[in-house]
């Protein structure tokens, strides 16, 4: 068998699961994020998809394959050509036709099931396929957990109506904790970003790990848990009573950082309205520039604020820029901009030079209303104080804000605290996003042709292999859990040379197999201390090693978890392996 244990880590390689992934012989990396599986991995690969596969079989969902390579004029018509971006791997044939390596498969789904599904009498359908996936990621990095290509597991459901797609929803939430409980994760299922769309109808599978690149928020009081993208807060209370000031222009010669402010008025960040300026990114490369006001002790959620403006990106916007739109960069401020950017044609302006151009706002909701505020007057070294925005009420608002640590649980009111999470999975209410523009309809009860109603439903199979070992490793090696594991036991010869230590490895190995065990016989002419490093460092649940006690009718049975040694007879070796990987 090819199994290419290495002393020596990847050099980018910083993560546990990346290094043992690697040096236990697991994968190869051929490319930036693209990596090959050796038998090893593939075995892993092939139980998580196994689990995958029956869980969703057992759903009621159906398995596909569809095409890697895509049609480009489906991605036209959905709009996401050009929305997905650089993501997106764009090619001709040699007849000039254009295609896309899927990222995910959306478009071609619902092409599917334009062609055969003409009836309400076919709904409800669940399809799913276990499938290559191709992103251009920006930054491929940590193994199998940030590829370019990888393998998912893609699932797309269709229905008559709304409340048929929530039911499906739901049952998918269910099925999905099956399969991450049986991989052995420990994980929480969050409420997640869902774009522009909004709602609740999106939720990611969160597999708990100090090196995940996720942020949750979790409530130390209820089960209320939720990506920093998407989190919510109870309505903050102010930190101190509101400071007394006339409504005043006020010299602030130089003094524009949010801390320096506070400090210069004696007041909390929470009476300042903090001022920030993006360029937000749209489709066909439109873009604009976009002020964003919250409170001075609030952090702009950019995902939250890319959703206000419908952006597909935020881009920082450089101080040239924001002057040429006629911005004071440091000053900036709502209210006379929002008021005069809002008046109708020919209404009187409200301070001439904020005259600006091109330029959107939006204030986070937490200002609504808020009284006695300080904020930039749009004039170089001027602040207001006493400022009422109750007369922005017509103005944009929107959720901004990051929720941060300490904050109240908009459910119970207890403390939220942060966390680091794996998303491995994700179910997502998609309505007929979709199938509208793809024109995928259906005659209902009444021959009216109407837009699948759909949910669409990823896990991250080969990510799912980084995420079990991060959670299931030691300074030595991985430790897989037995339903995951490359094979649930290895015998162990200890001298392939002692004719009797042979013999008796390859009785066990048979009567192991005999009993269900998926196990392997390394009779590799090594020293014994190498083959043991190695069943450490690859980490099978179980090694039975046949050494030296042997002549007393012994053999050793070491759990890689525990690390626990016992001397056994051989029978008892065999029975308790195969009870314990059961
Ligand atoms: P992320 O936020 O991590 O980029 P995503 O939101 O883009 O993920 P989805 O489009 O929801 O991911 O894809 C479904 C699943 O595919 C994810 O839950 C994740 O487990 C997996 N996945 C996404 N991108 C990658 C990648 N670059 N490498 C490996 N797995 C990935
Ligand atoms: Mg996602």
């Amino acid at each position: 068998m090819l199994i290419p244990t290495l002393k020596e880590a990847p050099k980018d390689a910083v993560l546990p699961s990346h290094i043992f992934l690697v040096r236990g012989g697991f994968i190869y990396q051929v490319a930036s994020g693209v990596y090959d599986f050796l038998p090893l991995g593939k075995r892993v690969l092939d139980k998580v998809r196994a689990i995958v596969k029956e869980e969703l079989d057992r759903a009621g969902c159906q398995e596909v394959q569809l095409g890697f390579v895509t049609p480009a004029q489906l991605w036209r018509k959905s709009g996401r050509y050009e929305k997905y971006g650089a993501e997106l791997l764009r090619f001709k044939d040699r007849k000039e036709n254009e295609f896309v390596l899927g990222p995910t498969h959306e478009e071609m789904m619902v092409e599917l099931a334009k062609q055969f599904v003409n009836s309400y009498k076919q709904l409800p359908l669940n399809l799913y396929q276990i499938n290559l996936k191709f992103r251009d990621e920006a930054r491929p990095r940590f193994g199998l957990m940030r590829g370019r290509e990888f393998l998912m597991k893609d699932g797309y459901s269709f229905h008559a109506d709304e409340e048929d797609m929530v039911r499906e929803f739901n049952h998918m939430e269910t099925t999905y904790r099956r399969i991450f409980e049986r991989m052995g994760l420990d994980f929480r299922v969050v409420e997640a970003d869902s774009g522009a769309i909004g709602g609740e109808g999106s939720k990611e599978f969160m597999v708990l790990a100090d090196s995940g690149e996720d942020t949750i928020v979790v409530c130390e009081g209820c089960d209320y848990a939720a990506n920093i993208e998407a989190a919510k807060r109870a309505e903050p209370t102010p930190p101190e009573e509101a400071p007394e000031a006339d409504p005043n222009r006020f010299h602030t010669p130089g003094i524009s950082a949010i801390e320096d402010l506070a400090t210069f008025f004696f007041v909390d960040p929470w009476f300042l309205v903090k001022t920030v300026a993006k360029r937000a990114l749209y489709d066909e490369g439109k873009s604009e520039i976009v002020l964003f006001f919250l409170r001075g002790s609030d952090t702009l959620q950019e995902v939250k604020a890319a959703n206000a403006v419908g952006a597909n990106e935020l881009v920082d916007v450089s101080e040239e820029e924001l002057v040429a739109a006629g911005l004071v960069p440091g000053f900036m401020g709502p209210v006379e901009l929002v008021r005069n950017v809002n008046a109708p044609e020919g209404a009187p302006v409200y301070k001439e030079e904020a005259a600006v151009h091109g330029v959107t706002m939006v204030l986070d909701e937490g200002l609504r209303g808020a009284q006695k505020m300080i904020c930039g007057a749009n004039e170089k070294d001027y602040h207001y104080v006493g400022v009422n925005l109750a007369v922005l009420n017509d103005a944009r608002f929107a959720d901004l804000a990051q929720v941060q640590e300490g904050d109240a649980c908009p459910r119970c009111g207890a403390k939220l605290r942060y966390t680091k999470g794996i998303e491995v999975g994700h179910i997502f209410q998609l309505g007929t996003r979709y199938s509208e523009p793809l024109e995928a309809t259906f005659l209902d009860q009444n021959g009216k042709a109407r837009p699948f109603v759909m949910g669409t439903y990823g896990i991250g199979v080969s990510r799912l292999l980084a995420a079990v070992v991060e959670q299931n490793h030691d300074e030595k090696g991985a430790i897989w859990p037995a339903s995951v594991a490359p094979f649930e036991a290895v015998v162990v010869v200890g001298n392939v040379k002692d004719e009797a230590q042979r013999e008796a490895g390859e009785k066990i190995y048979e009567a192991l197999r005999q009993k269900g065990v998926d196990v392997l016989l390394d009779d590799r002419p090594e020293r014994f201390g190498f083959k043991m490093k190695d069943f450490e460092l690859i980490g099978f649940p179980y090694a039975v090693v046949v050494g030296k006690k042997l002549s007393e009718g012994k053999v050793e049975l070491v759990c890689r978890k525990s690390l626990a040694r016992e001397d056994l007879s051989l029978e008892e070796a065999v029975a308790k392996v195969a009870e314990s990987v059961r």
